[in-house]
């Protein structure tokens, strides 16, 4: 489904640039670099679908983009850095999360300068939820519908 008021459905499109914006193409989703990346490496992998978070996904478009994350970090792992994961779900269509739009993306961070896993973290923090770990990327599906901060610190544990 697209959303013609979404910014990222235009890009998924390739409305107004060309198709060279993508990192990465699937089936079901795509890899986009940063429009303001915070360290160099900083990506997106987003649904192709309009959905506003990743607990609103459906069962093979999660599994499919936490897959896709997996080998990146391991990439970037290769490389001699950690990666941070973060998603900032927006839940209910309208409601705008801290930051970016609300086309579900998760971001993808290598911690290659100091202090980025801090800013990051204390910006979810500053949310104000005492945050719960998950088992796994399954337990999203608790948090269809509703607004959370998805965390993966470089400790590898899920925090939401
Ligand atoms: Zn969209
Ligand atoms: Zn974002």
């Amino acid at each position: 489904m697209i959303d013609n008021s979404c910014q990222f459905c235009d890009d998924i499109r390739s409305v107004r640039g060309g198709e060279n914006i993508f990192v990465f193409r699937s089936e079901s989703i795509v890899i986009i670099a940063d429009f303001a990346p915070i360290a160099l490496g900083h990506i997106l992998i987003s649904p192709r679908d309009h959905v506003t978070s990743l607990a609103n996904a459906s069962t093979d478009v999660r599994a499919e983009a936490f897959r896709v994350a997996g080998l990146v970090s391991e990439a970037f792992g290769l490389r001699g850095y950690s990666t941070l994961m973060a998603e900032h779900g927006t839940g209910e269509s309208g409601c705008p999360s801290n930051a970016c739009c609300e086309h579900a993306h998760l971001h993808l961070v290598p911690l290659n300068f100091a202090g980025v896993e801090d800013r990051v973290f204390s910006r979810y923090l500053a949310s104000g939820r005492q945050p719960l770990i998950l088992n796994g990327v399954d337990e999203l599906v608790d948090f269809e519908g509703r607004s959370y901060n998805l965390l993966q610190p470089s400790d590898g544990i899920l925090y939401v």
